[in-house]
């Protein structure tokens, strides 16, 4: 079930878990190394990369956790606003598909 993880910077493969970094970039969500991340950060994708990691510090389960209760707050508080919830989502989303798509597959 483990598939090899590309760094989108070096092309290299990413091997521990701790050198994972996953970003979105525009709508698309990206794998880097750590450095290599850093490295885009500073570079002419600034613009386009989201400069919060979603494995990162602002990925962390807690907030993870907060953004679902947010969601079925919104989704089910008086006169809230459905679109509202469903921002709620779209990080939680992400946080998701990081995980399914690249985190998974690489060793801790
Ligand atoms: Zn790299």
């Amino acid at each position: 079930m483990s598939k090899p993880i590309y760094c989108d910077k070096c092309k290299k493969e990413i091997r521990v878990r701790e050198d994972l970094v996953t970003a979105t970039m525009v709508i698309e969500v990206v794998p880097y190394h750590e450095a290599c991340y850093a490295k885009d950060l500073k570079g002419a994708k600034t613009f386009f990369l989201d400069n919060q990691p979603i494995n990162g510090f602002s990925g962390n389960v807690g907030i993870f956790f907060v953004m679902i209760l947010a969601f079925f707050w919104l989704l089910f508080a008086d006169g809230a606003s459905k679109a509202a919830s469903l921002l709620a989502l779209i990080p939680i989303g992400y946080r998701l598909y990081s995980y399914l798509t690249y985190e998974r597959h690489v060793e801790k």
